[in-house]
């Protein structure tokens, strides 16, 4: 029964082909090179996870690494839907490089207008 619920998510999934990032899990942290495009890696423990990283949207190749961690500051939390599909809070936002900032909500991303700005 969880099998067949799987399957039809996965199959739903791939049917949303229009989503920026999908949900993946890993228990170490993956090496950049092999971060792939559009998945959105929640890292450590299922119940405790200690960060998400993700592949910078803009398509520059930075891998973006936000830290779940209440010890730390900035803090992000990530919600998944049954989908899914994965939503971030707060914002993302790139202070160095392509200056970036986004928010991830269902598995979109969302620009901001002062993205790319200092
Ligand atoms: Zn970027």
């Amino acid at each position: 029964m969880i099998g067949h619920m799987l399957g039809a998510a996965l199959r739903w999934i791939k049917m949303q082909p229009q989503l920026d990032f999908r949900t993946c899990h890993a228990i170490d942290m993956p090496p950049r090179e092999d971060l792939p495009n559009g998945a959105l890696v929640i890292v450590g423990d299922r119940r405790a996870p200690k960060w998400v990283t993700i592949q910078c949207p803009c398509h520059c190749g930075t891998p973006l690494l936000l830290s779940l961690s209440k010890a730390r500051r900035p803090q992000w939390s990530v919600r998944v839907d049954w989908w899914g599909r994965p939503s971030l809070e707060p914002s993302v936002r790139r202070t160095d490089g392509c200056r970036c900032h986004f928010w991830l909500r269902k598995g979109k991303v969302q620009w901001c207008a002062d993205t790319g700005q200092p």
